[in-house]
């Protein structure tokens, strides 16, 4: 197993392609691929952060389990409905 590039949390990222990219201010920037497995059901999934950014803002988990607004914690009894 490859080693991963980052860590955050626990989760390991692996860094992958960059293609370029142009915001929705016209700002041309670099976007580089991501991927890690799901903290939700362990399956790899990838998705695209720009280069540049301040701070490391990844996914934890696969489009399928994604919710918007709702991050893995260690609290995460938020998840209730
Ligand atoms: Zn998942």
């Amino acid at each position: 197993m490859l080693k991963p590039d980052r860590t955050f949390r626990d989760q390991q990222y692996w860094s992958g392609d960059s293609k370029p990219h142009t915001r929705r201010d016209g700002t041309p920037i670099t976007l580089r691929e991501w991927k890690s497995h799901c903290a939700e059901c362990g399956r790899l999934f990838s998705f695209w952060r720009p280069t540049k950014r301040a701070k490391f803002d990844p996914n934890r988990r696969c489009e399928e389990h994604r919710r918007p607004g709702c991050r893995v914690t260690s609290r995460s009894a938020k998840d209730a409905a």
